[in-house]
């Protein structure tokens, strides 16, 4: 049997010095060989790239932006390494590469493949400083460029996994190297058959560690948290909170649909049809046991909030005085679709649709254009989706008090309500 471990440490456990010096720690004793270390993009660096590329394409000054995001990496390098450190030109190179990539001509037509090209770099800086200072600790693990292994179509941004061709990646160019050492690799990227780089949607880097797990079929995969591991309500936004010890893989995955963002959406899935156990645990206490999430009965009912903020509602009016009916339904599913846009809450009434979907730039706009023939449509930006699991009325009152509600939906374990966040 496979003595494979994954592990996956998100942006907020590198997001400094102090923080990497912590996660070292973490691994020191426990990094062996056949360890696989899935790294996200120190901090905020993700929607730092973000910024620099919209700037770009606005036309606007990004150079303090590419400023601050060199200073912020060579900061970090500067309280881990010593001034002669190979980091610091690695870092440079990095960050040259970066540039170059944005002299390009950026259009709405590219927007998504130039994304790609550029965000990348958020995970190569990080999982190279990472794996330099375990180097530089002493403690040798090797470095692996995920866009070697990981095979993707070019559905940039949102980039598929070619499972065949990232499983026989693995074989030949991930397990012989697991073999000596650990491996450090960067999450959220992989790269098409063409050679370009692609991203897996936000926050992929848990899906990273999932495929590479499920390829390797691991023994288990650990995502490193700054909670103590899955909750029934995110501990930021709200008091009392509970952990779960263990919940079976349909719990975790149904609450990842409705927006816990403790774990990317995709990642149960490989998991649960391998059967390899998740466990979320805290890296800030790493003796605490943590969530275990794998196949089980244990059925908690216990209610579980799931926020989701930057909603759009858009209204779907029916023009030609007929009622709603399955053409209309499919007509605008088959522009979702065609947009690859995720519907959160679906409602109809007489004469009128409304979706309730994640804002995205260009593509509510897209959306319009497509439908605007066939419907009166209508939107609202900036809503707040709060999902309530195993209901109970007092915690619905609780919830909506004061709020100015949008839509509203409940079946018999599932309650849903967008409103319009009072802006602080
Ligand atoms: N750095 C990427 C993001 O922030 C991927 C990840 O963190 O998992 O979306
Ligand atoms: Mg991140």
């Amino acid at each position: 049997m496979s003595k494979t471990f994954v592990f996956k440490f998100g942006g907020a456990s590198v997001k400094d010095a102090d923080s990497i010096k912590n996660l070292s720690e973490i691994l020191f004793n426990r990094l062996r060989n056949q360890l696989v270390i899935v790294i996200s993009a120190m901090g905020k660096t993700t929607n730092l790239l973000e910024e620099i590329l919209l700037n770009k394409y606005r036309h606007k000054d990004f150079s303090s932006n590419i400023t601050i995001l060199k200073s912020y990496h060579i900061d970090i390098c500067k309280e881990l390494f010593d001034e002669n450190s190979s980091i610091f030109p690695i870092v440079s190179n990095l960050i040259t590469q970066l540039e170059k990539q944005l002299e390009r001509e950026l259009t709405k037509e590219n927007y998504d493949y130039f994304y790609d090209q550029v965000v990348c770099y958020g995970e190569l800086l990080s999982s190279k400083i990472l794996q330099e200072y375990l180097c530089s600790q002493g403690y040798i693990s090797l470095w692996q460029d995920a866009r070697e292994i990981i095979a993707t179509d070019d559905n940039y941004r949102f980039a598929k996994v070619n499972w065949e061709e990232t499983k026989t990646n693995c074989r030949q160019q991930l397990v012989p190297k697991l073999q000596k050492f650990p491996v450090i690799i960067p999450g959220f990227i992989g790269r098409t058959s063409t050679g370009n780089s692609t991203t897996l949607g936000r926050e992929g880097s848990d899906f990273s560690a999932a495929v590479l797990a499920s390829c390797l079929n691991a023994q288990s995969v650990t995502i490193w948290k700054d909670v103590p591991g899955v909750l029934n309500a995110d501990p930021k936004r709200f008091s009392d909170t509970i952990k779960f010890d263990e919940l079976d893989y349909h719990e975790a995955a149904e609450l990842t649909y409705y927006g816990a963002s403790v774990i990317h959406p995709k990642t149960i899935k490989p998991l649960a049809n391998a059967g390899i156990p998740l466990f979320v645990k805290s890296f800030l206490k790493p003796e605490e046991e943590g969530t275990k999430i794998h196949h089980t009965d244990k059925n908690n009912n216990i209610p579980c909030i799931v926020v989701k903020d930057e909603q759009v509602l858009v209204s779907f009016k029916v023009t030609d005085f007929t009622f709603v009916n399955e053409g209309h339904i499919q007509e605008i599913y088959q522009a979702l679709n065609d947009l690859k846009l995720k519907v959160n809450v679906f409602q109809t009434s007489a004469i009128s649709i409304s979706l309730v979907i994640d804002r995205q730039e260009f593509k509510l706009e897209k959306l319009i254009q497509r439908l605007q023939d066939s419907f009166q449509i209508r939107y609202n930006e900036g809503l707040q989706l709060l999902t309530i699991k195993n209901h109970q009325p007092a915690i619905i009152e609780q919830i909506i008090q004061g709020k100015e509600v949008m839509l509203e939906q409940i079946t018999r374990t599932t309650f849903q309500v967008l409103h319009k966040p009072v802006l602080a």
